[in-house]
């Protein structure tokens, strides 16, 4: 990757690298996540200069850079679009938000852009900086997460007979959902219909309709359980963010 790029990106991650410099691994837009070697953003020296302010986590930037060939390569100039500021004044959506960085960190790979998911993380930072609704958007984003990984199961099919699931059903962790007819027991989650439809509609669930839609909490919460379980499945190790979230 050589020559001079510009694009836009989402900061995952924010290391302080001597006295003047940070590391920052941002989700591009064009060249999915890459880390950049910031010189001299923790001292910008006036409002004029390449960095105007240190990089900020979950901060959405206009970036240049310069390739290298190296896994590192040099951001040049950046200019903050948008600053998310709202998620840090409540510590539940501040979790939320870290979480999902964590995810899209640990998700994806270099050379892997994902333009699409990265929409939906903006849109999710945004809804979620309201408060409203937090639970839901987590699912609804979990949902956008699995899909992009190419790992989230057909809510409304058995992967045994194909047939549309109709009543209960078992999550089979990470192939999909088995009927009653076809299931063997014990070999998978249980779930209800209603939790089951509500993961089919949130999944392709406009995200402006999430934070006002109606659902009871413990189908969120189950729901939030199996989204879990395909998550903890893919996912070499969990986030330690994973922890401190508040159900
Ligand atoms: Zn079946």
């Amino acid at each position: 990757m050589k020559g001079a790029f510009r694009t836009r990106g989402l900061v995952l991650r924010c290391t302080d690298y001597s006295e003047t410099s940070q590391i920052v691994r941002v989700f591009t837009r064009d060249h999915g996540v890459i880390d950049l070697l910031a010189k001299g953003s923790r001292r910008p020296v006036r409002a004029s200069s390449s960095f105007p302010a240190p990089f900020d986590l979950a901060g959405w930037y206009d970036l240049n850079f310069r390739g290298r060939n190296t896994e590192l390569h040099l951001a040049t100039e950046s200019r903050l679009v948008e600053g998310f500021d709202h998620l840090r004044q409540d510590i539940s959506v501040w979790l939320d938000a870290t979480f999902a960085l964590d995810l899209l960190r640990n998700l994806f790979s270099p050379g892997d852009p994902h333009p699409g998911l990265l929409k939906e993380a903006l849109q999710y930072l945004k809804l979620l900086e309201h408060g409203v609704g937090r639970r839901r958007l987590r699912n609804r984003f979990m949902q956008a997460l699995l899909s992009a990984s190419g790992v989230l199961p057909d809510w409304t099919r058995c992967i045994e007979c194909e047939g549309e699931v109709t009543g209960r059903s078992g999550l089979h962790v990470p192939a999909g959902l088995i009927c009653a007819e076809c299931s063997i027991l014990g070999s998978c989650e249980s779930l209800e219909l209603s939790t089951s439809r509500y993961l089919a509609s949130d999944s392709t669930r406009d995200w402006g309709l999430v934070p006002s839609w109606e659902v009871p909490s413990e189908q969120v919460e189950a729901g939030w359980n199996l989204l879990r379980s395909l998550l903890l499945h893919h996912l070499e190790r969990p986030p330690r963010s994973l922890r401190y979230l508040r159900a």
